[in-house]
């Protein structure tokens, strides 16, 4: 049997007392007294959310980190420590059921490998808690018409963590393809990727939701669309490997080119393999492009007519974030919300469709 240290002991502790308190009412979303503030629990405490998630809740303005749910003991001591999180707001995957009976927390925010996106936003929405779910949204469009469900029978709302939709320089690009400044859009071409060097990890296994597609290739996908404003009608996809050994279970690097309604025409690639991080559209009667285009910083763009774009944004995270609180506490509707992260679901699934069969596929 394992020893017990006193983190673990106090960690089984807060399970248990977790687990007494199901017979508390349930809350409803955002029953109760009106908040200012939403809290944030942080649901898987990896490197997205040590890195970025956290230090950003340290900033925001309509939310905050006030739990989290972790399955690994001495985490739960570490961020305990460094963010004074009480012992009754820190729960394990088993308990995170439990949350409906917890006040402080508002919020789930789900940052765990894909394919726990679904079990997970799910179990948090019948909790009665507002869901933030980071990208992809799932790995299904059944994953994800479930999880829309959940949210809607709850009465609570469901946020995709898609922060280029935040970030002024990107949302410049929406507008300008919307009020066609440089005229009618052509074609679009978007690459996202970088050399992945880890072995072993769950972004390299199919049952997790790995792949450059479902981790990059969302960003070449959501670009497209939201430049384009339309939804593809069909597309027609290529996957290739260089490390076969490595990625021999899930795709490496994927180039899919999609067809829009009104003619326009998206080359999108996506890489686990190399470095590349571009956005170009060219219209009419110019063009605008933004390179990088999806990094954590520094997003940078010009345009046909010599205009610069680097707007600066200190977290896109923090904006992120306070948006979806905003509009949650102000009954606004999201930026990114589920729905959206379905209608990307459904593309890919085309897209792996596609690369399987060799042929163009009808969305
Ligand atoms: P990570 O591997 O660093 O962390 C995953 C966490 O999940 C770990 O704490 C791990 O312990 C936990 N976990 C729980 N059950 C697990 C299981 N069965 N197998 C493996 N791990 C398990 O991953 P990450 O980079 O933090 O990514 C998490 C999510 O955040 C992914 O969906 C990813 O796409 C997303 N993400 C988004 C961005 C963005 O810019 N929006 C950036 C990075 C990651």
């Amino acid at each position: 049997m394992k020893p017990q240290t006193p983190a673990r002991r106090r960690f089984i502790k807060q399970v248990i007392l977790g687990a007494s308190a199901l017979s508390l009412p349930r809350l409803n979303g955002l029953a109760g007294p009106a908040k200012e503030r939403l809290g944030v629990a942080l649901a898987g405490l990896g490197q997205y959310s040590a890195d970025l998630l956290a230090p950003a809740l340290q900033r925001t303005k309509y939310c905050y980190l006030a739990g989290i749910v972790t399955g690994t003991p001495a985490k739960a001591e570490q961020w305990q420590r460094q963010y004074g999180i009480p012992d009754r707001n820190i729960y394990d995957y088993p308990s995170i059921d439990k949350i409906a009976s917890n006040p402080d927390i508002d919020v789930v925010y789900i940052v765990l490998p894909n394919a726990l996106h679904a079990e997970y936003a799910i179990r948090a929405a019948n909790a009665g808690k507002q869901v933030w779910c980071e990208k992809p949204m799932a790995l299904t469009v059944n994953e994800c018409e479930a999880m829309l469900k959940a949210c809607r029978d709850n009465k609570v709302k469901l946020a995709i963590g898609y922060r280029m939709q935040h970030e002024p320089n990107t949302q410049a690009v929406i507008r300008f393809g919307k009020d066609r400044v440089y005229g009618p859009l052509k074609s679009i071409s978007a690459a996202a990727g970088f050399y992945y060097n880890r072995t072993g990890h769950w972004r390299q296994k199919k049952s997790m939701g790995g792949g450059a597609m479902y981790d990059m290739g969302v960003y070449s996908l959501q670009a497209a669309r939201y430049c384009s404003g339309e939804e593809p009608i069909a597309v027609t996809a290529r996957q290739s490997t260089t490390r076969p050994v490595i990625f021999k279970d899930v795709d490496e690097t994927m180039t899919f080119d999609l067809e829009f309604p009104g003619g326009i025409k998206a080359q999108c690639q996506t890489s686990f393999a190399m470095s590349m991080n571009s956005l170009r559209v060219n219209c009419e009667q110019g063009w605008y492009q933004l390179e990088p285009f999806q990094t954590y910083s520094g997003i940078r763009g010009s345009t046909s007519d010599g205009k610069t774009l680097d707007a600066f944004l200190n977290s896109q995270q923090a904006r992120q974030m306070d948006d979806d609180a905003f509009a949650i506490l102000h009954g606004q509707p999201l930026l990114a919300p589920g729905e959206e992260g379905l209608r990307d679901i459904r593309v890919v699934e085309a897209i792996f469709s596609s690369a399987k069969t060799g042929q163009r596929t009808v969305i």
